[in-house]
């Protein structure tokens, strides 16, 4: 056994936000947990990531990352040895009581993160409900008539669910290029809001689709002001959507659940109602939600298994005895259906006696593609 250096223990406790201010890292924004921008070893514009949840950088093009210790050699370009010393100074031989000494501080500093994040997170709450409790019915609204462009059809759909609603002035927010905190709006227009719940049906998100009625889609096309010839994603959740879903069809009853990560695929799915019996059609929000955390390493990133200390991770509700997940079309289908496997093994540990499948409509194809095919083919 190798006596682990106890300063190690020591520079992990240091916030990586503070690490980037003392190591002067240019040009880091903060986007949703994240802080991105330029990596300090190999440069471009937002290749090199912060998670500050995990404390952990990752850089998508040099492929440098890792802990505190690991960023302060690449920004330093120093050793090991060398970057702990400059974090925490060097090694003395501690005495117990100044050990105890410094987990407590350890601990305290874990403490303090934990407590801002959850601060954080109530904050992002309040903003969501605040915006949905401000948008209107959508019935008779652009929702309608995008929905329609979708084919989700009112003779299909009479009723729309009441957790999807209309705001005729969304404000679609991006950061200022630069800055870590602060916000600009880039575009004000009418939105589909739909209502993110918990497992106690309290609103802790809103999942906004901006609307363009005269493009082929239905929605905005909006251009990356910091990135040429790139667009920015027509829809964008705020809140915390962690272990909820938005529910577009909730039978009490149902013994069937059926679940697609995009709000069109699930309605698609709604609308086809392929089973005998009730079935509730919720949207998972997105594949990383729908999957909860995975266990990771070596060999494991299609192996689909859920970390099962992801206490917060989404689950279906007890009544449900049969869990189908609609596998979207996917750029990397091996890692997307490792995903939905790792959410399903989840719900079958955590809820016994359950079945579950994956509904796979094709590569390149979703199940929205296939309803807009009956209509026109
Ligand atoms: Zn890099």
């Amino acid at each position: 056994m190798v006596d682990a250096d106890p300063r190690i223990d020591a520079a992990h406790a240091m916030p990586m936000a503070e690490l980037v201010d003392r190591l002067q890292i240019a040009g880091l924004v903060r986007t949703s947990g994240e802080l991105v921008g330029p990596c300090p070893s190999c440069g471009g514009k937002d290749r090199f990531g912060i998670n500050l949840q995990k404390q952990i950088f990752n850089c998508r093009v040099c492929g440098a990352k890792g802990d505190q210790i690991a960023l302060v050699q690449l920004a330093l370009g120093m050793d090991f040895p060398a970057a702990l010393e400059w974090l925490v100074g060097p090694r003395q031989e501690l005495t117990p009581a100044q050990l105890a000494e410094q987990r407590r501080k350890r601990e305290a500093a874990e403490r303090r993160r934990h407590e801002a994040e959850e601060k954080a997170r109530a904050r992002t709450i309040r903003a969501a409900r605040k915006i949905w409790f401000s948008t209107q019915p959508a019935e008779g609204t652009q929702v309608r008539e995008y929905l329609t462009l979708r084919g989700i059809t009112r003779e299909r759909l009479p009723v729309l669910p009441p957790s999807i609603r209309f705001d005729p002035e969304a404000r679609y927010m991006i950061p200022v290029s630069g800055t870590r905190d602060e916000w600009q709006t880039l575009h004000v227009g009418p939105a589909m809001v739909a209502a993110v719940v918990d497992p106690s049906g309290r609103v802790t998100a809103v999942h906004r689709t901006w609307l363009d009625l005269s493009q082929p889609k239905g929605k905005v096309i909006l251009p990356d002001p910091h990135k040429d010839g790139e667009l920015l994603p027509a829809k964008k959740v705020l809140g915390s959507k962690k272990g909820g879903a938005i529910r577009l069809a909730s039978d009490r009853d149902a013994r069937i659940m059926v679940m697609g990560e995009g709000l069109e695929t699930t309605f698609s799915a709604l609308v086809a109602h392929p089973y005998l019996e009730p079935a509730s059609y919720w949207c998972g929000v997105d594949l990383g939600n729908m999957a909860g955390r995975r266990k990771l390493g070596p060999g494991l990133k299609y192996a689909g298994i859920p970390d099962m200390d992801d206490d917060r991770a989404w689950v279906p509700p007890e009544s449900v005895r049969r869990l189908v997940f609609i596998q979207d079309g996917d750029s990397d289908p091996r890692l997307t259906r490792a995903k939905l496997e790792a959410g399903l093994r989840r719900a079958m540990m955590r809820r016994p006696g359950l079945s579950a499948a994956i509904a796979y409509p094709g590569e390149g194809k979703d199940l929205n593609d296939i309803l807009m095919g009956d209509d026109h083919g």
